[in-house]
């Protein structure tokens, strides 16, 4: 049984649109689903707001700004589908505080791993924008602060949220010191994350897309985490393994086409666990990014917890009743043919 810090606080409920698939509904499911699990290891910690300087390691002062603003003019909408309410300002801060908050624990020693319960979610948002329901980028702000505090160089964030993490990408596509590494649904929203996309400048290489089409589920995954993922990681050395932990991949979920059942997510959180044992002192923090059907969420964050605590992971709903399986050979060739250099030998 290892020591896992529960980042959540109830403000994350204040973050309200009215009529949205990113809903308080989501983060409350996972708290009373944790609550109720009691799970030995697992234990609650209170974030506090990121401050602008933490912010603005990621994101432009003019992001900010015009955040704040719509704000306290009584909220509104930023794109086609993301909005703040009067109060997503001071909620948005307190999400990205979150996920510094779960990497501080992991990387001062009070925890050994750590689960983010955060809203709103955060891989879409770029230096200067806000998109697909996300607002700050709460992952890419814990890994600048694990470097800026915590001295930490070599950061590895791996997104297993069925869309593209385009923001993240975004933030360190010239960046050689945090290698992005996103499996996603593709085509679906936001239509980035192709295999060519592969970083720039000094960056380049440390970008790793991998596209799966719809009906892509456990097996496939497994396949890839194996065959794409491990050496990648084992080749970078972090020293520190961040997740964006989205959840829209489960194969109840509304928004997207893919087949991954609860056991799916607990076996790839196992799989980072082992990596982060293996690599870097056992420093994980996964960060709650989608995923959009409450039992299915509540679920799938509750068998992560159990990998993250070395607890079997329960699965009440299953694997998808018609899963067909899908030929991933091709892509993961092509991946390991792009990206060459993490492949040799
Ligand atoms: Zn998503």
């Amino acid at each position: 049984m290892a020591s896992v810090a529960f980042v959540y606080h109830p403000d994350y409920l204040k973050h309200d649109v009215g009529e949205h698939p990113e809903r308080p509904a989501r983060v409350a499911a996972i708290a009373a689903a944790v609550q109720r699990a009691g799970y030995p290891g697992v234990h609650p910690v209170e974030p506090v707001a990121a401050s602008p300087e933490q912010v603005e390691r990621v994101h432009t002062r003019q992001h900010l700004t015009r955040l704040r603003q719509i704000a306290a003019s009584g909220g509104g909408y930023v794109d086609l589908d993301t909005a703040l309410s009067p109060t997503s300002y001071d909620v948005a801060l307190l999400a990205a505080g979150g996920a510094i908050r779960a990497t501080a624990a992991v990387l001062s020693g009070e925890a050994r791993r750590a689960f983010a319960a955060v809203r709103p979610p955060g891989h879409h948002a770029g230096p200067d924008s806000a998109a697909g329901f996300c607002l700050l980028n709460n992952v890419a702000i814990a890994a600048r602060e694990a470097q800026a505090t915590f001295g930490l160089r070599r950061v590895l964030i791996a997104d297993f949220d069925a869309h593209h993490g385009n923001g993240t990408q975004a933030v360190f596509e010239e960046d050689p010191d945090v290698l992005y590494i996103s499996i996603h649904e593709y085509p679906l929203y936001p239509g980035t994350g192709a295999v060519r996309e592969v970083g720039r400048g000094a960056g380049r290489g440390y970008t790793v897309n991998v596209p799966v089409p719809a009906g892509t589920g456990d097996a496939e995954y497994e396949r890839i985490f194996e065959e794409v993922l491990a050496p990648v990681a084992r080749r970078f050395q972090p020293e520190l393994v961040l997740a964006s932990a989205g959840y829209d991949g489960h194969w109840l979920d509304p928004l997207t086409l893919l087949d991954v059942s609860t056991t799916g997510f607990a076996w790839m959180v196992g799989r980072l666990r082992d990596w982060a044992e293996e690599l870097c002192g056992g420093k994980l923090t996964l960060v709650l990014e989608g995923g959009y059907n409450l039992d299915a969420l509540a679920a799938s964050v509750l068998a992560s917890l159990a990998a993250l605590a070395d607890l079997p992971p329960s699965d009440p709903l299953g694997p998808p009743h018609r899963h067909r399986p899908i030929e991933v050979g091709p892509i993961i060739a092509e991946v390991r043919r792009v990206h060459s250099t993490w492949f040799r030998g």
